[in-house]
């Protein structure tokens, strides 16, 4: 119940103006998030990338009803991808984009084009790009996209969320030869007919659709803290005998470091999922509704007690 009501709020403008106006909220903000600029960005990836773990970054920003900031979110990326080049931390670095930020709600052939202007210009900068998954209204649209912009762009990475009933059908037909495909539980509140509720059988969908990723000819990008999950993950890349450059883990800045750092110290690739810039509200309620833990913590900045 209390998840539904944060990911609620995630959705309230009056509450995102009151919240992102408190000066207390920065301090919790910065455990999530990198910063506000491109500088900010490239400051974090270095250090990740120092440490040998690899990173994504997001330019935060979602549901844009606006063709000027679809087009500014796009300029953004463009502006990142040549700093990444320039300062040497591509391919390591990649960029993660939601399509509701680059104008899908919008006019899909507008989200369409700024997709293709991000690959493009990730790809002059030899690194990548994924396409992050929104709630369940978009899977198929963005689905859709993907597919037309992996015929230029053939390494672009798709996003699975486990919770979907639909999700293992939808590995089986993604789980091809040079596919990217991150798995991840998902994030939004998502009615029973079409997602999993309990955390049980969440983390049950996870481990079928990881068993089809990997006995696939694809990349898969096991995104997860699930300390169980890890554990059965690790299991399984062994008894499917996949060599370490054949999937990732990732997890998100500021959600469990050391044992991002743990996995890479054994071997295996972990790319760190980093977000940046002003819009940070959405991203930040998703992350309190993962956790209780997290919200007490936020609620105490906010009441000046931290
Ligand atoms: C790299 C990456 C990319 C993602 N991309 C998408 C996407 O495109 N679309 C989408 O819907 N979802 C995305 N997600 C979010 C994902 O769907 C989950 O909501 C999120 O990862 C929490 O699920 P979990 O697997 O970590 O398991 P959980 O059961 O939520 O967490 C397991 C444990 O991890 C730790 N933990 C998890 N989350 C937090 C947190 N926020 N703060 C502190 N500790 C935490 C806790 O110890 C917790 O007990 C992404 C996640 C990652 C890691």
């Amino acid at each position: 119940m209390m998840r539904s009501a944060i990911l609620a709020a995630a959705r309230s403008p009056q509450l995102e103006q009151l919240v992102s106006a408190a000066p207390v909220s920065r301090s919790v903000v910065r455990r999530f998030v990198a910063g506000t600029t491109t500088e900010d960005a490239i400051d974090a990836s270095r250090a990740l990338v120092h440490d040998g773990l690899a990173v994504t970054l997001d330019f935060l920003g979602e549901d844009t009803e606006d063709a000027g900031q679809a087009r500014a979110a796009t300029e953004a990326y463009v502006e990142l991808l040549g700093a990444l080049g320039a300062a040497g931390l591509t391919p390591p670095t990649e960029v993660s984009v939601k399509l509701s930020a680059l104008g899908m709600l919008l006019d899909e052939k507008l989200a369409s084009d700024n997709v293709l202007a991000i690959c493009r210009a990730a790809d002059a900068a030899d690194t990548t790009v994924t396409i992050d998954m929104e709630d369940h209204t978009t899977t198929d649209a963005s689905l859709d996209l993907l597919l037309r912009v992996r015929k230029d762009f053939p390494e672009t990475g798709a996003v699975l969320q486990a919770y979907l009933r639909r999700t293992e059908a939808d590995c089986r037909d993604l789980a091809v030869a040079g596919s990217r495909i991150r798995l991840c539980k998902g994030a939004y509140d998502e009615p029973e007919s079409v997602a999993y509720q309990s955390d049980l059988e969440v983390s049950r969908s996870y481990v079928r659709c990881a068993n089809v990723l990997l006995a696939g000819g694809g990349y898969p990008m096991f995104a997860t803290h699930d300390p169980r999950l890890v554990a059965i993950l690790e299991d399984r890349v062994r008894w499917y005998d996949r060599p370490v450059d054949t999937f990732e883990f990732q997890m998100l800045y500021g959600v469990r470091p050391v044992e991002q750092r743990r996995l890479a110290e054994l071997g295996y690739a972990v790319r760190v999922y980093v977000p940046y810039g002003t819009q940070w509200y959405g991203y930040l309620m998703r992350r309190l509704a993962e956790r209780p833990a997290n919200t007490a913590l936020f609620l105490r900045a906010l009441v000046g007690r931290k």
